[in-house]
């Protein structure tokens, strides 16, 4: 899924209940999730082991030669990341709720796109996957913040 989506689903869901500074937190975790794609093509690319170009590419490329995921987006992360939570609660809850919000909602939405028909186009040297689903998800994000706001 693409970091646009993974930014503005928990941005839009936490105006509802936060503050804007609090949504741009739960949006930047939404999105920084993803880092470990960069960590992962380090470790496994046979080439251009440092390029954020190729490490996108390969990412968003329907032929991926391998998983950019790091144990983050699995269940030991899941587990790690629920723990870390749980425990950051006792001491400030709303935090807490937003961090779990753009960390959960990456998750799922990643789970969602893995099943989903993707669209592959290029804009440059850029190679981009959307579909349908995240495409909808946009646009009903951009209308929540809207309202919200
Ligand atoms: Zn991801």
């Amino acid at each position: 899924m693409n970091p646009l989506t993974h930014f503005v689903v928990p941005f839009s869901i936490s105006l509802l209940f936060s503050n804007i500074n609090f949504s741009i937190i739960a949006g930047l975790i939404g999105m920084f999730i993803d880092i470990d794609h960069y960590f992962e093509h380090i470790i496994h690319a046979k080439k251009m082991k440092f390029s954020l170009l190729a490490t996108w590419n390969h990412a968003m490329s329907k032929h991926a030669t391998y998983s950019e995921w790091s144990f983050i987006h699995k269940p030991l992360g899941i587990f790690f990341f629920t723990y870390l939570i749980g425990l950051m609660s006792f001491f400030n809850l709303e935090f807490s709720l937003i961090i779990a919000l753009g960390y959960y909602s990456h998750i799922l939405l990643d789970q969602i796109s893995i099943r989903l028909n993707q669209y592959y186009f290029k804009l440059g040297n850029l190679i981009f996957q959307l579909s349908y689903l995240e495409l909808l998800l946009i646009l009903l994000s951009f209308i929540l913040i809207v309202i919200t706001l």
